[in-house]
């Protein structure tokens, strides 16, 4: 599966707010949007314009995007699976790209970034319902228990990393055993993810 491999940060830039791409420096004092008031566009010194509402949809859209790091086709793609399913498109939206397998174990705590997670995923180190799932897409579903198939001191280092981040209330970790549980599939409000679905609805239903 293709994915972005530009300079990570500029895309916080371009968005004007800190996206968290790229794990414990976005914590930091090295975080760039921390050292300088961001410049739209990620060039020097350009002037912000008034965005046309055309714009500001678009930027909701790519802001979304780029926090769970996906390509446009593939985010479409999830758009025209959400405008099929019952209930509110942007919500069943959010659902769709949090039931992603590198999301969960970001989530879970297995992964600073979501980046890091995908490529944990692909290099086969989780399971699914104790069936090795190396498909970092792969929609997991209420029920589902993903467990780290590698018990290496680097996972546990991380998860040390990560204990202090909130765990959200739909997911349910064991420490112990590196297993973590889908207690049921998240509402708009327990999403975490600050954007306007709404207007990415309007953008794409047009
Ligand atoms: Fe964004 Fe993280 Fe880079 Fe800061 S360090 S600009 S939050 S990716």
């Amino acid at each position: 599966m293709a994915r972005y491999i530009g300079p990570i940060c500029k895309l916080c830039r371009r968005e004007g707010e800190k996206l968290f791409l790229k794990g414990s420096k976005c914590l930091g004092p090295k975080c760039i949007m921390e050292r300088r008031k961001p410049s739209p566009g990620g060039g020097r010194g350009r002037r912000t314009r008034k965005l046309s509402d055309y714009g500001l949809r678009l930027r909701e859209k790519q802001k979304l995007r780029r926090m769970y790091g996906i390509l446009d086709r593939q985010f479409r793609r999830y758009f025209r699976m959400a405008e099929r399913k019952r209930g509110i498109t942007g919500e069943v939206l959010l659902q769709l790209l949090e039931r992603r397998l590198d999301n969960i174990v970001f989530r879970l705590g297995f992964a600073i970034s979501r980046n890091e997670a995908r490529q944990l995923v692909r290099h086969g180190h989780f399971e699914v319902n104790e069936k090795r799932v190396n498909i970092p897409s792969y929609l997991v579903k209420a029920g589902d228990t993903i467990k780290a198939r590698d018990k290496s001191k680097k996972i546990k280092d991380v998860m040390e990393f990560t204990k202090e981040r909130e765990m959200p209330g739909w997911l349910e970790l064991d420490r112990k055993s590196l297993a973590g549980t889908v207690a049921k599939i998240p509402s708009r409000k327990e999403i975490a993810v600050p954007v306007q679905e709404k207007l990415i609805v309007e953008l794409l239903s047009r």
